[in-house]
């Protein structure tokens, strides 16, 4: 038998949770949005986390340093995995709400900044508590074991591999599927997902470039590092254009460059940090070959010597399983209207959430719902997207939608 947690109120066109959880999921909501963490550094978060859980009759463990494990364990049955990433992110709120984050944090390098949820992932720890609850309320129903997996440092590619390096599956009961969602710029109430390919491969390098210093008089005596580096970023810019089939998708961006002190002195170094995107491994390789060709060449060419490449982070290829995308969509669409889901393209941003299954070779599925209202995406100015100090998804039918995604796919998997 099957019990129907959630109902579709037609006339509003609104998901409706239990009223005293809606309530609840509120004010946590609330909380961990005006008390976000930096990546990796979710201690607060992850302690709140394991007490709501365990007060749910979940088991818990710590991995990963601030990564949590909760566990429901409900008979013989399928095992199913879902993933809620929990960092903040280095951004001064902007959006006048009421319960904005205030807070600060110490980056890597010692600097105090602002810290935001602009990303959203305190929406994705409320709704996968609120699903939590759900299966604990719905537990005569369904026979099987659930895997919450709140994951840190989601924003810096940590957390994942901490998480795996902490021995994730050694201590955790295996999953045969894996989930996860992500909050979006997207209308309210509704969901998109890819079929295939969803988040593309993040490769970041720093380039350091090394010259010969000296007098901006006397270019002659020098090996001018500025000219070298620039003749680079504009090369770099070839490589997309000219060595990438038209039918496959890659990006190629240098966000930072930094060199010198004053305007009279040829620096003896310049450095700049480049970001590759690409959604499939042939492409990444020859791009990551034609990156470097590209750096060496340039020095050579310059008379310089060999710059240094030092690797900064990567992200995996985020691939939503075909077959189970589809059966995903099935789900949703009968949980919360056909006209409430549908497909999105692959996206050139990253995520480490494909490193979970990845790590064990089963089928993952990863999901974007919506968090705005319409009359903001149809305000003149740029719609705010994650990231952004404006970016302020409203509570509803947001994170109602979220919990009855997270709650439904779960427990179609069960038995
Ligand atoms: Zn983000
Ligand atoms: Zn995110």
């Amino acid at each position: 038998m099957r019990l129907a947690a959630t109902t579709l109120c037609e006339d509003a066109g609104v998901t409706a949770l239990p009223e005293t959880l809606t309530q609840d999921l509120h004010g946590l909501y609330r909380h961990l949005h005006a008390h976000p963490e930096l990546s990796m550094q979710e201690s607060a978060t992850a302690t709140l986390i394991e007490e709501r859980m365990s007060a749910l009759g979940w088991a818990t463990f710590r991995c990963g340093g601030t990564g949590v494990v909760a566990v429901l364990e409900n008979g013989p049955g399928p095992v199913v995995g879902f993933r809620a990433d929990t960092d903040g992110l280095p951004v001064r709120e902007a959006t006048g709400l009421d319960y904005a984050s205030t807070a600060t944090g110490t980056l890597a390098d010692g600097s105090r900044v602002p810290v935001m949820h602009a990303c959203g992932h305190d929406t994705h720890i409320t709704a996968a508590i609120g699903a939590a609850s759900l299966l604990v309320d719905s537990r005569a129903a369904w026979r099987g074991t659930v895997v919450m997996v709140f994951q840190p440092g989601e924003e810096t590619a940590a957390g994942a591999r901490a998480m795996l390096a902490d021995g994730l599956w050694d201590r955790a009961p295996r999953p045969e599927v894996m989930y996860a969602q992500h909050l979006s710029n997207e209308l309210t109430g509704t969901i998109r997902l890819s079929s295939g390919p969803a988040m593309a491969m993040a490769d970041a390098l720093e380039v350091t470039v090394h010259g010969t210093g000296g007098h901006a008089s006397r270019p002659a005596d020098t090996i001018d590092p500025v000219l070298l580096a620039s003749h680079m970023v504009v090369r770099l810019q070839g490589i997309v254009s000219r060595e990438v089939p038209a039918q496959e998708a890659a990006v190629v961006s240098v966000a930072t460059i930094h060199a010198g002190l004053k305007e009279n002195i040829i620096p003896a170094e310049a450095v700049f940090t480049l970001n590759v995107r690409s959604l499939d491994q042939g492409v990444r390789e020859r791009v990551l070959a034609a990156v470097r060709r590209v750096l060496s060449a340039e020095a050579a060419a310059s008379g310089a010597p060999e710059p240094e490449v030092r690797e900064l982070y990567t992200f995996p290829l985020l691939t939503n399983d075909p077959d189970e995308t589809a059966r995903v969509t099935e789900v949703l669409g009968a949980a919360l209207g056909e006209e409430r889901v549908g497909p999105r393209p692959a996206q050139m941003g990253s995520e480490d959430f494909g490193a979970l299954p990845d790590a064990l070779g089963i089928p993952g599925v990863y999901w974007f719902f919506g968090g705005l209202p319409q009359e903001v995406l149809d305000a003149p100015e740029p719609t705010p997207s994650n990231h952004s100090p404006h970016f302020a998804p409203v509570l509803e039918p947001t994170l109602s939608t979220a919990v009855t995604a997270a709650y439904e796919v779960i427990r179609s998997r069960l038995a």
